[in-house]
């Protein structure tokens, strides 16, 4: 299965790999096209 993240301000569920930047090994980016939350280094679940 794709693994997801749930955006801690609206909730909306996305698959990581569509919402994720990749900034270097292990630094990434979530951004929520839903309501424009950004957080940094968030922690992905590995499926
Ligand atoms: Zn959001």
């Amino acid at each position: 299965m794709e693994p997801t993240v749930v955006c801690p301000k609206c909730k909306i569920e996305r698959p990581l790999n569509h919402l994720l930047t990749a900034q270097s090994n292990q630094n990434v980016i979530f951004e929520c096209e839903n309501c424009n939350f950004i957080k940094r280094n968030i922690v992905t679940k590995k499926g």
